[in-house]
């Protein structure tokens, strides 16, 4: 039998907890509050504040496999046991003698384990982790109770909420008259200028183009016309980009663009729509800002804007440049890396654009 080693932080609380334990009445009920085995091998805990754990490690004997355990302060109520899946065969809870908890994970036989490298490490006061194994074939998660921290309420709340956005874009786009109106999109920088670059290297320029084609392709099929700027990583001048909206006489020209923040911060994420002039540049502005926070549960409305950008100040339709999330940011990057994003996105703004293409058509 091996008694697991410990890291500093274990260590540390384990000394300071010694104490405290040693004045648990042994008639206190058990301070195993949660636990999980999750789908990638790991265990994780959660305990009454300042508890004191010891873990043991068994080898395979005639009548069990290989068996790791967790001994608890205060009693178990009800002793009990659970079927496994994968490599693990069984995990039990009991009360090895009075005024304890015990829980036992029992491995399957052709299990490879490496107990000698095994940790447990002391999340914060009241939550530990282990990493079991790795499995090899698909794990199903097994616990009881929650393990995460109260303060992820709110995250969980917000993914609830953005789930039941989810198939938002599924919902139909407006029509409008067919064959009426062109519209040019303009996929920000290109070539030798990759725009901002963010979290992880991912760039601008790739982001642009990807959601810009999505709402070529969704307008397209309400019969609008559509034109990019430029469809690959090309170099082009904003007096070029200008003068093909221009010339197109387009009714609209619409910028896209993905922000950095000085300093690349992490918590600053957010979206905006900038435009130049006049009301109608505002009211698509509105449309297209107000839609693109649909889709982005979480992330701030830095608002509708009056901006001096070159392309929306020269074109002489009404334009608008908007920012679809910080790429610098923690919460924006991680979304616009995905393409079920980029596509949410490119939804929102089709639907602003069709919007107010009803509204003043
Ligand atoms: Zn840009």
């Amino acid at each position: 039998m091996i008694k697991l080693s410990v890291n500093k932080l274990f260590r540390y609380l384990s000394v300071f907890l010694f104490l405290n334990s040693a004045t648990l009445p042994v008639k206190s009920s058990s301070s195993l509050a949660a636990w999980a085995l999750k789908t990638n091998g790991v265990l994780e805990l959660r305990t009454k504040s300042n508890t004191n754990l010891k873990a043991y490690f068994q080898k395979a004997n005639k009548k069990y496999g290989d068996r790791f355990w967790v001994d608890f302060p205060g009693e178990l109520k009800t002793p009990r046991s659970i079927k496994g899946n994968g490599p693990i065969k069984e995990i039990r809870l009991g009360k090895p003698n009075k005024g304890k908890t015990r829980l036992v994970i029992e491995f399957k036989e052709e299990t490879y384990l490496e107990p000698l490298t095994w940790q447990i490490v002391g999340l914060d006061q009241n939550r530990w982790r282990i990493k079991l194994f790795n499995p090899k074939y698909s794990f199903k998660k097994i616990g009881e109770g929650l393990v995460e921290k109260r303060k992820e309420d709110l995250k969980t709340k917000q993914n609830s909420i953005y789930k039941k956005k989810r198939n938002y874009y599924n919902l139909k786009l407006p029509e409008v008259k067919r064959n009426k109106f062109s519209v040019v999109i303009d996929p920000g920088h290109g070539g030798p200028d990759p725009g901002a670059i963010g979290i992880g290297g991912i760039r601008e320029t790739d982001v642009v183009v990807e959601v810009s084609k999505i709402i070529k392709k969704l307008l397209s099929e309400k019969g609008v016309k559509v034109r990019l700027t430029r469809k690959n990583e090309v170099d082009l001048d904003l007096p070029s980009r200008v003068s093909f909206a221009n010339n197109m006489n387009a009714d609209i020209f619409v910028s896209i663009h993905a922000n950095a923040s000085r300093g690349k911060r992490k918590d600053i994420n957010g979206l905006e729509t900038f435009y130049y002039r006049g009301w109608r540049g505002k009211l698509l502005a509105k449309r297209i800002q107000k839609q693109i926070l649909r889709v982005s549960p979480g992330s701030p409305d830095r608002g509708v804007k009056q901006g001096r950008f070159y392309v929306i100040k020269n074109t002489r339709m009404p334009a608008v440049l908007v920012e679809i999330g910080f790429l610098t940011g923690r919460l924006d990057a991680r979304r616009l890396e995905k393409t079920t994003h980029r596509k949410r996105l490119a939804y929102a703004i089709a639907k602003g654009i069709l919007e107010y293409l009803n509204k003043i058509g």
